[in-house]
């Protein structure tokens, strides 16, 4: 068996137990005589493997008992255009936080629903930091607040959980979710496209306070009302079995792990191995403020970008892979998601040091 490091942004790598169970469940799941992507999702074994993932899902992140779990589809990206759907509530405004490119294709789709008052935004620094809350300008009439916690292509996460009051905090946590520990009661909505931290691309969770379903206006089609979802467990139709299962089978890795406080201080450690690494040494710059550098998605520019081509194919030749950056921003990125081993972080920086010192 051959297995490079990748450092993919997402789809991105799983973990190797999780991919080796799935190998020796896949023909025959548990005595079914069959494999969980040929089952009815109304059988009582998907309906055990869904409860279960959504039990385990609720124990990792505390998710309080007003909250709906909902394991749907159309990724983030049909998220962008549920939460307006749903979360409006005959109001005709909404606030949003521009922190990059995530943001703003948020923001694009809500401004077919309502008028979007962008509270803050941090686009005159090259999306490098997160205005902080103080220089917010929330609409008092917003219908809720719209955040992206963790930007994946710019590589900047919060530091900080916003305060919006009575007002429904809706986040879009796709490339950060159960990386660490999150206070779920301090949302309305928290949104995730399962492709990094999760699981297989083609499922989207969706955890969302009870008092905000039933809102969506009467012509809204039946699959975009949570309301729907919800009263029908995320069944109204054929959920996207296969990565509920995996999903599910993550979820119970995370707990063996330790659970989101083990894998924050994890995650913590690589981060601060990768950063460390860039800070000690000028042939690489990280172009995001100290304070906004996410843990998972790592930006990063060689001092001669002539380089970066050699730089590829020789992280290559080592088993490092995926690591070109997001073509809008160039130079490198290393996404260092919960599935990253920590040897991968340590082969990685050890490769970079070499390089600079070869090149520097
Ligand atoms: N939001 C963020 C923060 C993302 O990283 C992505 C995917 N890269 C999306 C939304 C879009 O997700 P999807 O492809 O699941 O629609």
């Amino acid at each position: 068996m051959t297995r490079v490091y990748n450092f993919s942004a997402g789809p991105a790598a799983l973990p190797v137990e999780v991919l080796q169970q799935v190998q020796q469940e896949l023909v025959d799941w548990h005595g079914a005589g069959m494999s969980v992507m040929e089952m009815s999702h109304r059988g009582k074994e998907f309906m055990q493997i869904a409860a279960e993932a959504e039990a385990d899902l609720r124990e990792l992140m505390q998710i309080p008992g007003n909250y709906k779990v909902l394991f749907l589809q159309g990724g983030a990206s049909l998220q962008f255009a549920m939460v307006p759907m749903n979360l409006l509530r005959g109001r005709g405004k909404a606030d949003y936080v521009n922190t990059g490119q995530w943001s703003k294709k948020a923001i694009g789709e809500a401004k077919k629903f309502c008028q979007v008052n962008v509270a803050a935004s941090a686009e005159d620094r090259n999306f490098s930091y997160v205005p902080p809350q103080s220089e917010w300008r929330l609409d008092p009439e917003a219908a809720y607040v719209h955040v992206t916690t963790n930007e994946t292509i710019g590589g900047v996460e919060y530091d900080f959980t916003p305060d919006t009051g009575d007002v429904p905090l809706v986040a879009d946590a796709s490339s950060h979710i159960l990386s660490k520990p999150v206070d779920v009661s301090r949302y309305g909505v928290i949104y995730a496209g399962a492709q990094k931290n999760i699981g297989p691309a083609g499922l989207t969770v969706v955890i969302v306070r009870e008092d905000l379903l039933g809102h969506a206006p009467s012509g809204t089609p039946t699959m975009l009302d949570y309301k729907i979802q919800a009263d029908n467990e995320s069944m109204y139709n054929t959920p996207p079995t296969f990565a509920i299962y995996v999903a599910g089978l993550v979820f119970k890795w995370l707990k063996a792990k330790g659970g989101l406080a083990e894998m924050e201080r994890i995650n913590i450690r690589k981060a601060q191995k990768l950063y460390g690494l860039i800070e000690s040494n000028d042939f690489y710059q990280s172009p995001v403020a100290p304070a906004n550098r996410s843990r998972m998605n790592v930006p990063f520019t060689l001092a001669r970008p002539e380089l970066d081509e050699a730089f590829l194919k020789e992280a290559k030749a080592h088993g490092l892979v995926q690591l070109k950056g997001h073509r809008s921003v160039g130079g490198m990125r290393a996404s260092i998601y919960n599935a990253m081993p920590e040897a991968g972080v340590d082969a990685l920086v050890a490769f970079m040091q070499d390089f600079a010192a070869r090149h520097g």
